[in-house]
């Protein structure tokens, strides 16, 4: 026992029971984890883990005897129905602790009356290290990431962060090294269910708030985990090479973070080591940096409220496949900046709009191929079933017919080719024999056996027959026994207590009993009789043994085919990516066709041209709802002539006319062209966007402590401090969230920041109208607005968006539409009209004149530009005062002394 569990057993009790000591001594080695404590049929918790647990999960709270004199808080789930459970714990974030017995309680007894089971954790269950379909959503990966840090990582000396990232249910592996700026857009990118990093580093606020942001599960671990100069050996001994040189180059930090992924692998799974990929190099430029606002307010996976219904993915998706669905949305996460590689994607969305039956075809086999890549890390964990390699099989079936329907286009794209060529390389032979070996309709566990499929094995089949006899035997000696006993209502009968037996009415067993020495008795019901006969207990050892040796056999087969599978386990993974990549190239052919979307252009030009284009996500729910049609516009964003800086519209418009709405589809757009989907426009031709950001819309963030104003100016901080000239940069309504004037200022501030310093592509969509004369003195700003009509004082909405300015904002007609009290409508028109007037005789746009632009106000000199020789004497003078040394006379005259210093 370890001394910290003895530690806590020995000092004030003495009647702790030797059960309880095992338990606390497992606890004290798994302290972050709840403990799943078997006994019998039930996992049990105890303690804090048993408050927990019933809080979690909504179960009775009970007590089992006492530890230094207090109850022992417990509560159990029964073992069958412990998945559901965990499943439950891991969602709030919970790590578990499975303990089982690791012997039979017989041989336990054999060391004495009072000796408890043995019993070890075979499996700890993080969110991140999941494989169970039950506990999987076959949509979404489920990633584990690890962050490291380097502070001697770069020339500059500034830190680099190396981040590795796995999906345990199918092996890929994938490590990139970034930096302060990225990080959070990059973990935001990942998305990881659970997130581990240095316990030291997690202690660091900024750090924490990046990774909490990150919405994983966090897990500090030692920093050793993360040793920089063992981590080589530690990768290589994991995939068993002598060197990594085969796997690529990789930097320090992402070695660093790679060997903290391996070592939390294997401390989770107890030495089993998943089948992973080897690690490849996702280089962090080479994909569209979204900071984790612009993701959240753009609602690329999820909406605002968390949800999956109303994003972009759940609108885009027509995937058939779960790994068609997964690349689809990593795919979304992280849009590509490289345009030959953006172009061999639509490449073959192309060819597949093109191809409309072969698609059609391709996409009902899909439909029935199980998920490969999950199954398969199952059985490499050795927690696969016959149901996994049924999906193998299976699969491998898909993949050959896929082949096929492939084969007849006479040319197909590259990325398509290289998805065929995966398929054929896949060990369809071996296919074939695991369609051979398994049951069309196997149980889930392979303890259950009867999953081998009849005529694979010999041996097996001689043994069912054997069984099948028995019990036709069984069926003849009841009618026998029947027939000599003149007993029509006599049975034979099995149970999982008693075998088989004979059981017959109490009313009716009088011969039975009359001969005991034939028929034995067993038992007696209420209404019946049980005996047994040695020609039936005969029979009995028979068929179970029969059973039990083809269990055996059946078991020595899925041993079999279960290393085979894991041995071909590298072209089986590349068959089922394959399959997904035509899942999700035809996936998004068929949305193209359906909701009439385009190939866009896409170059390294700084262009952005949309002509009618349409916001997908409300577009849909325009269409589902059956009302009014979507109305497409145009966006030109690009540089005119030679110029190569984009421009700048800004767009006023009445309130609910499609402000957001246009802005957002403009972004939503550029995200659809670089991840290789085409786009709901007529026509689009984009120059590369390398980092996009968006602020819209505001939102408290008050768990952070930060208001909705505060949070506002936080994200445009950061975009101002980062955009460039290959941005996009889409602003809503900055500053208004704070005195009409102060948001004016700041708006007209960062309108000139953009247009002088940052460059960028933008839209800005705005309430204060006197902004839109900015145009005249920035040449690369353009006014558009959103078209209303006017008709018996109400508002129509055209959403149409024209050149020009808007005179109003309509936002009293918009707030009676909304049903604001008639009387508060009134008197807000006259306070209007008032405010208006006033305005009228000094309006804020005079000033456009008066300012010099952004670039011309002098910069205030910086305070350290004062020189060594030149000291300031205030400075001087504080420095010289000791406040804690003074009386408060003293520090009345020290104040006058320093104001007086004051120039
Ligand atoms: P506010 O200034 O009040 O925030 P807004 O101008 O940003 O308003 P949106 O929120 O973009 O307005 O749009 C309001 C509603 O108008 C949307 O929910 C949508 O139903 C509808 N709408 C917007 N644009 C269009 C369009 N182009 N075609 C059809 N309906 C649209």
């Amino acid at each position: 026992m370890s001394d910290q569990a003895l530690a806590k057993i020995e000092p004030a009790d003495h009647r702790v029971t030797p059960m309880m000591a095992q338990f606390l001594e497992i606890k004290a080695a798994n302290p972050d984890s709840l403990l799943f404590y078997r006994m019998g049929d039930f996992y049990e918790l105890f303690f804090e883990d048993a408050e927990i647990a019933s809080q979690t999960l909504g179960i009775t709270l009970t007590k089992r005897g006492k530890h230094l004199g207090e109850d022992i808080p417990m509560c159990g789930v029964p073992v069958h129905a412990a998945d559901d459970y965990l499943q439950k714990l891991i969602a709030r974030g919970h790590r578990v602790a499975v303990c089982e017995q690791t012997e039979d309680p017989a041989e336990a007894k054999k060391r004495g009356s009072k000796s408890v089971v043995r019993r070890d954790v075979i499996r700890l269950v993080t969110p991140g290290t999941l494989t169970e379909e039950r506990l999987l959503d076959s949509s979404a990966n489920n990633f584990l990431a690890a962050m490291s840090r380097l502070r001697s990582g770069s020339l500059s000396g500034d830190a680099v962060y190396g981040l590795a990232w796995i999906d345990m249910s199918t092996g890929s592996f994938q490590v990139s090294e970034t930096d302060d700026q990225r990080l959070a857009a990059d973990l935001a990118q990942i998305s990881p269910r659970e997130l581990i990093l240095p316990d030291n580093l997690l202690q660091e606020a900024e750090v924490r708030q990046v990774a909490e942001q990150s919405g994983a599960a966090l897990s500090p671990v030692p920093r050793a985990f993360f040793d920089s100069s063992t981590a080589t050996d530690r990768l290589a001994q994991y995939f068993g090479v002598k060197t990594l040189d085969g796997f690529g180059t990789f930097s320090r930090s992402e070695l660093s973070a790679a060997a903290g992924i391996l070592a939390y692998v294997e401390k989770t799974q107890l030495g089993e080591r998943p089948p992973l990929d080897p690690p490849t190099r996702e280089a962090g430029a080479g994909r569209m940096l979204i900071d984790p606002a612009t993701r959240a307010n753009l609602e690329l996976t999820r909406t605002l409220g968390g949800e999956k219904q109303g994003s972009l993915l759940a609108t885009i998706d027509r995937t058939v496949t779960g790994g068609g669905s997964r690349l689809l949305a990593s795919r979304l996460a992280g849009p590509l900046v490289n345009p030959e590689e953006i172009s061999r994607r639509h490449d073959s969305v192309e060819f597949f709009l093109e191809n409309e039956m072969m698609r059609e075809a391709l996409r009902r086999t899909l439909k029935g191929a199980p998920d490969m890549a999950r199954a398969l890390s199952r059985i490499a964990l050795q927690r696969g079933g016959p149901r996994d390699i049924l999906a193998v099989a299976q699969g491998m079936q898909a993949a050959r017919q896929v082949i096929d329907q492939i084969g007849m286009a006479a040319t197909v794209p590259a990325e398509i080719a290289a998805a065929r060529a995966s398929l054929e390389q896949a060990p369809h032979e071996f296919g074939e024999e695991l369609t051979r070996a398994i049951k069309e309709d196997p149980p889930l566990m392979k303890r259950d056996g009867n999953f081998v499929a009849t005529g694979y094995d010999e041996t097996l089949d001689e043994l069912r027959a054997l069984r099948d006899e028995s019990r036709k035997v069984i069926a003849k000696l009841q009618a026998d026994y029947s027939e000599e006993l003149g007993l029509r209502s006599l049975k034979i009968k099995h149970n999982n207590v008693l075998g088989w037996f004979i059981e017959a009415p109490s009313a009716q067993t009088e011969k039975l009993t009359a001969d005991p020495g034939r028929f034995i008795h067993r038992q007696t019901m209420a209404g019946a009789m049980r005996f047994t006969t040695t020609e039936l207990a005969d029979l009995e050892s028979k068929i179970a043994s029969a059973g039990e040796r083809s269990l055996a056999i059946e078991l020595e087969i899925f041993d079999r085919l279960a290393a085979e599978i894991v041995a071909s386990g590298d072209a089986i993974k590349a068959a089922a990516h394959g399959l997904s990549i035509l899942d999700v190239s035809a996936a998004l052919a068929k949305l193209a066709q359906e909701d009439a979307y385009v190939r866009p252009v896409v170059d390294d030009t700084r262009a952005f041209d949309i002509s009618g284009g349409r916001h997908p996500v409300v577009e849909q729910a325009l269409k589902a709802a059956g009302g009014d049609s979507f109305v497409a516009n145009d966006a030109h964003l690009g540089p005119e002539g030679d110029d190569k800086t984009g421009r700048i519209w800004l767009i006023t418009g009445p309130n609910m006319a499609g402000k957001s709405t246009f802005l957002r589809q403009n972004a939503l757009i550029a995200v659809l062209a670089q991840m290789g989907a085409f786009v709901p426009a007529a026509s689009a031709h984009i120059g590369v966007v390398d980092r996009l950001f968006s602020r819209v819309g505001a939102a408290d963030d008050l768990a952070r402590g930060r208001s909705t104003f505060m949070v506002e100016m936080v994200e445009t901080a950061a975009i101002l401090n980062q955009a460039g000239d290959r941005s996009l940069v889409i602003l809503d309504e900055i500053g208004r969230g704070t005195a009409t004037f102060d948001g004016l200022s700041i708006a007209w501030a960062t309108i000139e920041h953009l247009h002088e310093v940052n460059r960028s592509r933008a839209l800005f969509a705005t309430h204060y109208h006197e902004l839109t004369a900015l145009s005249a003195k920035l040449d690369r700003l353009s006014n558009a607005t959103v078209q209303v009509k006017e008709w018996n004082g109400e508002v129509v909405f055209l959403h149409e968006i024209v050149p020009g300015a808007a005179d109003r904002s309509y936002g009293i007609q918009v707030a009676k539409l909304a049903g604001l009290p008639a009387s508060v409508v009134q008197r807000s028109q006259q306070v209007l009209s008032q405010l208006e007037e006033q305005d009228r005789r000094s309006p804020a746009e005079a000033l456009i004149d008066e300012l010099p632009l952004f670039a011309a106000i002098p910069t205030p000199a910086p305070s350290t530009a004062r020189t060594e020789s030149e000291p300031d004497p205030l400075t001087e003078a504080l420095e010289d005062l000791d406040p804690d040394d003074m009386t408060p006379r003293e520090a009345l005259e020290a104040l006058y002394r320093l104001k007086s210093l004051q120039k």
